[in-house]
């Protein structure tokens, strides 16, 4: 990592003196699940002020198309979602997280039902629950088919906008965490309608969201860059397991439009994959078929890509109902229309994408990162939930539980004896050429995909560190005045620790697949890659 990275504590030079200031007792970076969970959480104990980077419509949590997983059924138990979460996770699952999870999951999820959460009800008038890869029992909650995500994140918006001791302030680019002397944070820096604002803050709790963005291929939003990683490492905050990105084995793949995620509960209901000569090849791979784990299917999928020498292989859902699947799957089912694929004829063309972050900043069970007085819940943080590998629909869960503790204990620990110094920064001018950003940043995306994706080896990961490390020369010694240009020191930032991470876990794990570690090794490698400045 260049060495200006290292040094670079703040991305601008900062006058809080001159710096438009609010005060507040917690302050919520990020509106997905975890953010608004959290938001509403401390507001039973103080003032919150929430901040997203856009509009609070546009996270990953207004993406999420499967739904929740939790133990909702009678026929189900915790130790069963505790198992296939322990199961799944390889081995790097904190036992004492995942239960406290799963156990939270059930009462959380009927309040959001309260909340508003137009969930899809059975016959039985209870919550409705699918089957989804990975689960031995059907515990996937969803609401209006496969827009679960959105009608979560309605409902809780709804609350907050309701609620007088919660200010919202959408179009705010966090650029970074403000830190005093002990280390301690309080608040943070960034940019709103164009001028640089600080909000001065008891408690901060991070709920940035995750990093798919990263890579070319993804089904993330563009908002998922991640900046939170980024802020809490120049912050000095801990961070644990960034080699660990998830890839969603099936996303529509057509040239030039977005990869848009065809859920897992599409092979949960029976859908089937097959490969470009119309064979179903997942037998080959896994007992469970097309309901193994997501990092076995992206990487079966690959193989037969490489086999049948084609860019992507497909979903054959031509004998389902076409009603049944139109109202149970709106969204996908749109997405097909939009491209003339007749699903009752034509197969969807699918492959595997960058979908979710498992690493992240590392927290405790009470969400505290290891930097006083910020917490953090969400995608952004490394909580111990999902170990190597997420199971299937337990993100959202995981930002509704942790969102909630964080909320709690943060707006419980108001101590009013943080004191806001004022804060001079100044970044030397540099001489140095400069890069595009833009064209920096689409090859970094691309590179992530080649060099850091599904398989990784040490020699492409040492020449992604190097070649990152070039950039970073050229472009973290400069101060910027554009979200793009700081989304793109970010990524750079994130990047490098990425591949750097993957390089030290010498050994195939969960979502990590090393062709040159093919195997677990156990001995040296049962435990966390740490990163911190
Ligand atoms: C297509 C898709 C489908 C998915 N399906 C499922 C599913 O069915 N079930 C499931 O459990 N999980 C699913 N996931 C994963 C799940 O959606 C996410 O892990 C979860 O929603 C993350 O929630 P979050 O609150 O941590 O972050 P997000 O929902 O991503 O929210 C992040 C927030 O942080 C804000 N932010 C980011 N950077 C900044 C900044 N610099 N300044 C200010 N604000 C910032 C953003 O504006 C946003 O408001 C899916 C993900 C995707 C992409």
């Amino acid at each position: 990592m260049s060495n200006q990275i290292r040094a670079r504590r703040y991305l601008v030079n900062i006058d809080s003196t001159a710096t438009n200031q609010l005060f507040t007792d917690c302050l919520v970076i990020g509106a997905g699940i975890a953010g608004l969970r959290t938001a509403i959480a401390a507001s039973e104990n103080c003032n919150v002020i929430i901040v997203c980077k856009t509009k609070l419509q546009e996270s990953n949590t207004w993406n999420a198309q499967g739904g929740i997983a939790s133990v909702l059924n009678k026929t189900d138990s915790f130790e069963s979602h505790i198992a296939d979460t322990l199961k799944t996770g390889c081995g790097l699952s904190d036992p004492t997280v995942v239960e406290t999870v799963i156990k939270q999951g059930p009462e959380l999820v009927e309040q959001l039902l309260n909340w508003g959460t137009d969930f899809d009800i059975s016959e039985n008038n209870e919550i409705a629950v699918t089957l989804e890869g990975g689960h031995a029992q059907s515990r996937v909650a969803h609401a209006h088919g496969d827009k679960t995500g959105q009608v979560i994140a309605q409902a809780l918006i709804k609350k907050i906008t309701q609620n007088p001791k919660i200010k919202i302030i959408e179009n705010f680019y966090a650029l970074d965490l403000l830190t005093n002397d002990h280390n301690e944070c309080i608040g943070a820096i960034g940019q709103c309608k164009n001028s640089p604002q600080i909000i001065w803050a008891q408690n901060t709790i991070l709920a940035t969201g995750g990093a798919g963005r990263l890579y070319r291929e993804t089904t993330n939003p563009e908002g998922a860059t991640g900046d939170g990683i980024a802020m809490a490492y120049r912050a000095g905050a801990v961070l644990q397991d960034l080699e660990l990105m998830q890839f969603h084995p099936t996303t529509l793949y057509i040239a030039g439009a977005s990869r848009a995620l065809i859920t897992e509960a599409l092979r949960g209901e029976g859908a089937k994959l097959v490969d470009a000569k119309g064979k179903r090849f997942m037998d080959e791979y896994h007992p469970d078929a097309e309901l193994a784990p997501r990092d076995i299917v992206s990487r079966a999928i690959l193989k037969q890509m490489l086999k049948t020498n084609t860019t992507h292989v497909y979903l054959d859902i031509r004998d389902f109902d076409k009603k049944h699947f139109a109202k149970r799957f709106p969204r996908i089912n749109e997405l097909c229309e939009s491209f003339d694929i007749d699903t009752s004829k034509d197969l969807i063309p699918v492959r595997p994408s960058a979908h979710y972050m498992m690493g992240g900043v590392k927290t405790d069970l009470f969400a505290k990162t290891s930097i006083e007085n910020l917490y953090a819940a969400g995608e952004v943080a490394s909580t111990g939930l999902h170990g190597a590998n997420r199971l299937a629909s337990n993100s959202l869960l995981e930002g509704l539980v942790f969102g909630k503790i964080a909320g709690q204990l943060a707006s419980q620990n108001l101590t009013n004896r943080i004191k806001h110094p004022n804060i001079s920064y100044r970044i030397p001018a540099s001489s140095k050429t400069r890069l595009d950003t833009e064209d920096v940043t689409n090859s970094l995306r691309s590179l992530m995909w080649r060099n850091v994706g599904i398989t990784r080896k040490n020699q492409p990961l040492k020449e992604a560190t190097e070649i990152i490390d070039f950039w970073q020369r050229y472009v973290m010694d400069k101060t910027f005045d554009s979200t793009h240009s700081w989304q793109c020191q970010n990524m750079l930032t994130v990047c490098s620790l990425m591949a750097q991470a993957a390089r030290k876990r010498r050994e195939s794990r969960g979502v990590h697949y090393r062709s040159d570690y093919p195997q677990k090794d156990d001995k040296n490698f049962l435990k966390h890659i740490t990163i911190s400045k």
